[in-house]
């Protein structure tokens, strides 16, 4: 799945989304991507996973560790396509962690996978639960990067850069116009 063929199911999708949203960053912006709506055709997610396995150049994962929800369905399509597991971490009294029985074996390698990187919160958090375990985080993936290419610790590929139009409340020009912000993204969503 090449870029031209992403952005044009991306539109289909209903993913792209105009209006007032307030980031998880606190920022408000006039679009979000809604990444769910573009990962609802098993087919797709499966050739976006391919395709974001394909193109890693970094070391084989042992293992797909993704933040849920967001990355949940890309994270185990990832994981198929370079035939590993597939673990996810979820807030616990808001504290990233490993529920359900899930471990990770000390030494191992990780490749997170989140469907949007945005302030890349999520995954800085989720690579503290990789290393709590002994584990090592050799890269991260995202279908979507939106951080304008704010650098993580560890190589990154994603299938799609985006840039992020965000503002402070205070100069927000929806804000000044009275429109209602929504949380699309809310960590809660
Ligand atoms: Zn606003």
């Amino acid at each position: 799945m090449n870029e031209e063929e992403l952005k044009a199911y991306l539109a289909s999708s209903g993913a792209f989304l105009d209006g007032h949203f307030l980031l998880s960053s606190g920022l408000h912006s006039p679009n979000y991507v809604q990444c769910a709506l573009a990962l609802k055709d098993p087919a797709r997610a499966g050739r976006m996973g391919a395709a974001l396995a394909a193109g890693w150049k970094g070391p084989k994962p042992d293992v797909i560790v993704s933040p849920a929800m967001g990355g949940l369905i890309i994270g185990h399509e990832v994981a198929r396509a370079f035939g590993v597991e597939f673990i996810f971490t979820e807030r616990e009294n808001n504290v990233m962690t490993l529920r359900r029985g899930f471990t990770l074996a000390r030494g191992a390698a990780v490749i997170v996978v989140e469907d949007v990187f945005t302030t890349g919160k999520s995954t800085l958090e989720t690579d503290e639960v990789v290393r709590r375990h002994g584990a090592s985080t050799v890269g991260a993936m995202s279908v979507i990067d939106r951080t304008g290419g704010k650098p993580f610790p560890f190589p990154t590929a994603s299938l799609l850069k985006l840039a992020l139009t965000a503002l402070p409340a205070a100069e927000c020009p929806l804000c000044k116009a009275g429109v209602p912000v929504v949380k699309p993204g809310s960590r809660k969503f």
